[in-house]
């Protein structure tokens, strides 16, 4: 979900992370009151009538987004906001021209409409170019500055006030994009990589994986290990315990490989109860020793709460550079086959066979 979203939400409901921005979208909504509240009474010092004026328009405005803020009608405070500030900012410049540099807001305001996701991506661009265009507009139809010069010693500070203010919210505002980006596809790179249930990875990630493994392994004309498992009567579990309790074998069961396997080894979640394993040992003895081991600690344990007996089947095959992974995947597989008709319970491989 989009981060601009994510605020949207009733406060009690907005994640922990996404605090501090939801209280500094409420604390803009005080500045800007405060602020027009300052103007205001800055205004009618100046004798500036039109100012006072919109400066009431202003306060009512403010105080109108800070009752839909806390009524979590966040989507409505936004328009408000940016009605409010870019009526603003054009009355200002019409009053005092552009050498204050008010008209900068309507910048920020542009930017925000493009992003604001409550709005409609055609509106956004509308509304967003027709700032834009006011912006350029502001500078033609006001071309020098007014005869109104208030603060005449501190034009240049004013300027300068507002341009910041104006353009910091938009880097600001990138820089949360940004960050939101990265962890969108950090979120989905893994969700596409790995299993839902098990948190494994999953059969596409793993099928290219071994196909770089494979390819760096020809690369130094050296072999590595490939192994297909398979639970045992799996059916049985779901069919006697149900399909949930099933569910939960499948995660200790695959939590329990997970820890077994050294951190040069891998292991994907293959299908429904099958998994492949990518073993990094020096030659087919220890690999078949390691899965041997693998073997007699799922026999050994009791898994979920009913302390049900898992055994697994498994097909081990060695990828020399000559074989490719889907001939040595089809070897693995036949492997497998054999160790169910043979009983179930074991590893067989192309020299080896444990039974238990
Ligand atoms: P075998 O020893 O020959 O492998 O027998 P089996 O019962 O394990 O094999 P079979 O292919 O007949 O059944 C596999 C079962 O695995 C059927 C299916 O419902 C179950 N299964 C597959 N994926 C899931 C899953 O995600 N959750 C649960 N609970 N069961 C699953
Ligand atoms: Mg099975
Ligand atoms: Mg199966």
């Amino acid at each position: 979900m989009l981060f601009l979203e994510r605020i949207y939400k009733a406060p009690n409901s907005v994640a922990a992370e996404d605090k501090p921005t939801f209280y500094a979208v409420l604390l803009g909504g005080w500045t800007g009151l405060l602020v027009h509240i300052c103007f205001f009474f800055l205004f009618v010092w100046q004798d500036v009538e039109l100012m006072v004026n919109v400066n009431i328009f202003s306060i009512l405005a403010w105080s109108w987004y800070l009752y839909l803020a806390y009524k979590s009608k966040w989507s409505d405070a936004i328009y408000i906001a940016c009605a409010e500030i870019s009526i603003h900012a054009v009355f200002v410049v019409s009053a005092l021209g552009t050498q204050y540099g008010f008209q900068f807001y309507l910048i920020s305001i542009a930017c925000l409409l493009v992003v604001n996701p409550s709005i409609k991506v055609m509106s956004g661009w509308v509304l967003s170019l027709f700032c834009l265009f006011l912006f350029a507009g502001l500078y033609v139809i006001f071309p020098s500055a007014t005869e109104q010069v208030i603060f005449e010693d501190h034009v240049l500070l004013i300027f300068v006030m507002c341009f910041l203010s104006a353009t910091f919210p938009i880097v600001i505002g990138i820089m949360i994009m940004k960050r939101e980006f990265v962890l969108q596809q950090e979120a989905l790179q893994r969700l596409a990589n790995h299993d839902m249930l098990t948190d494994l990875h999953n059969r596409r990630f793993f099928y290219t994986y071994l196909n770089e493994r494979h390819a760096q392994a020809k690369e130094k004309n050296r072999s590595f290990f490939l192994a297909i498992a398979d639970i045992d009567k799996f059916k049985m579990v779901n069919d006697v315990h149900g399909h949930s309790l099933g569910d939960d074998v499948l995660v200790v069961v695959s939590n329990r490989l997970t820890q077994l396997l050294s951190k040069s080894d891998n292991i994907a979640r293959w299908g429904g109860e099958e998994f492949m394993f990518y073993l990094d040992s020096d030659d087919l003895k220890s690999a078949f020793e390691k899965l041997d081991y693998l073997r007699a600690s799922i026999c050994a344990e009791r898994f979920t709460r009913k302390r049900l007996n898992i055994t697994m089947s498994f097909g081990l095959v060695e990828v020399t550079p000559n074989l490719s992974v889907d001939e040595a995947i089809k070897i693995a597989d036949e492997y497998l086959y054999t160790a169910k008709s043979e009983g179930r319970n074991r590893v067989i491989s192309d020299s080896f066979e444990q039974k238990p």
